[in-house]
């Protein structure tokens, strides 16, 4: 009896091993990774014109994984070492508080959750384990620790005083990276309108409405009911329009779509999506979408990820929906929105985003309108935007 203790004591020692150590690292070396690895062959004309490029990404899922963003990792997709190496210049870090189990891009019920598991298997903090606002504000602290190791290599950027201060600095420091940061759903204002204002202390200047289910503000496109925004909704986007946080209508059901386009009384962002024009399903933005959210002076930044544009092990994919976007929204309202680390691999790692710009000239993309898509459009709806 006393040898069968023994045997089941070690086994459970075991299982909370794997569990603390073994889970998170599997989770993010098996579903953050870039298709096309390393060294990345390019032409002598892409290599140069890259380097001059001023490049950012509107979204990343990084923060959520237990990886220290100042060492190159070989796991996952971005770190501080292979953004300089991308020369990626400006990076939107979002907040990932709650994803249902069995997540699909269809219909979602709000009742289960895979993150908590993940906090507790990382050693989050216990008041996150039972909060999603504690969550939000504890993977702000994480970026602005990583901000405060870096040696001033990594800037969180939260006013356009701050961006113009990151840019000129960066004309010396081609090395600098700038970090944003953002909420993927009103979720974590845990139903209160004036919650903004923690989030908005916290460092967040970018506000994903919602994520994968509906919530207390607002509806989204893979929820049950997919309705729009509700009174706290409205109470939220007012809070927040008055704090100049840039709205981010990612996953937004068509109805919170519009309803934001009528209510909102500045440009709206979409973080990270793909086109129907290119792949037609219910995660992509229809044309009137892209037209309606351009005419207001909105952003759309085209994913890297499958669901959205296809085959990642096909560098024309993203192109071509970036193709299509330009097409029907013009060329200053697209830029890119890689969704990497979101446990959906990339065609290749943040090092790599020079086959990216390849790609474009190939497609015969003008310089200028590389410059724009792969960055420059974003920097200026920043200079715009940000309080
Ligand atoms: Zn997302």
């Amino acid at each position: 009896m006393k040898k069968a203790l023994n045997v089941i004591g070690v086994l459970l020692v075991l299982a909370v091993l794997v569990f603390f150590f073994y889970l998170p690292s599997y989770v993010d070396e098996k579903w953050n990774y870039g298709y096309a690895q390393p060294p990345y062959k390019v032409s002598p004309e892409a290599a140069a014109l890259h380097k001059t490029l001023f490049i950012a990404d509107m979204h990343n899922d990084s923060l959520m994984w237990d990886r220290d963003l100042l060492k190159k990792n070989i796991r996952g997709y971005i770190d501080l070492p292979r953004m300089q190496e991308g020369n990626i210049a400006l990076q939107n870090f979002m907040a990932v508080t709650k994803t249902p189990r069995g997540m699909n891009i269809d219909g979602n019920a709000g009742t289960t959750d895979n993150i908590t598991i993940l906090a507790i298997a990382e050693l989050w903090p216990v008041s996150s384990w039972f909060s999603l606002k504690e969550r939000a504000l504890y993977l702000a602290s994480k970026l602005h620790r990583f901000a405060e190791r870096s040696n001033g290599k990594l800037v969180v950027i939260k006013s356009a005083d701050e961006f113009g201060k990151f840019l000129e600095r960066r004309r010396k420091e081609p090395d600098l990276v700038g970090g944003v940061l953002g909420i993927e759903g009103t979720q974590v204002l845990e139903g209160d309108p004036g919650n903004i204002k923690a989030i908005y202390d916290a460092g967040y200047r970018v506000v994903g409405l919602v994520h994968f289910f509906d919530n207390e503000m607002a509806g989204s496109m893979h929820g049950v009911a997919k309705g729009g925004l509700t009174d706290k909704g409205r109470e939220m986007l007012r809070l927040a329009e008055q704090k100049r946080m840039i709205i981010d209508l990612a996953h937004s059901s068509s109805q919170t779509i519009n309803e934001v386009l009528e209510l909102s009384t500045r440009p709206v962002m979409v973080s990270h999506t793909g086109v129907k024009g290119t792949v037609n399903n219910n995660r992509n933005l229809s044309d009137d979408q892209l037209r309606q959210i351009a005419a207001k002076g909105g952003l759309i930044g085209i994913g890297f990820w499958e669901e959205a544009i296809g085959p990642i092990t096909d560098l024309k994919a993203t192109v071509r929906a970036i193709k299509h976007a330009v097409k029907i929204a013009g060329i200053d309202s697209i830029g890119l929105g890689s969704d990497s680390d979101g446990s959906v691999p990339m065609p290749f790692a943040a090092s790599g985003m020079v086959l990216l710009t390849q790609e474009l000239l190939k497609e015969g993309f003008t310089e200028t309108e590389i410059r724009k898509i792969m960055g420059e459009n974003q920097a200026a709806f920043y200079k715009k935007m940000l309080p």
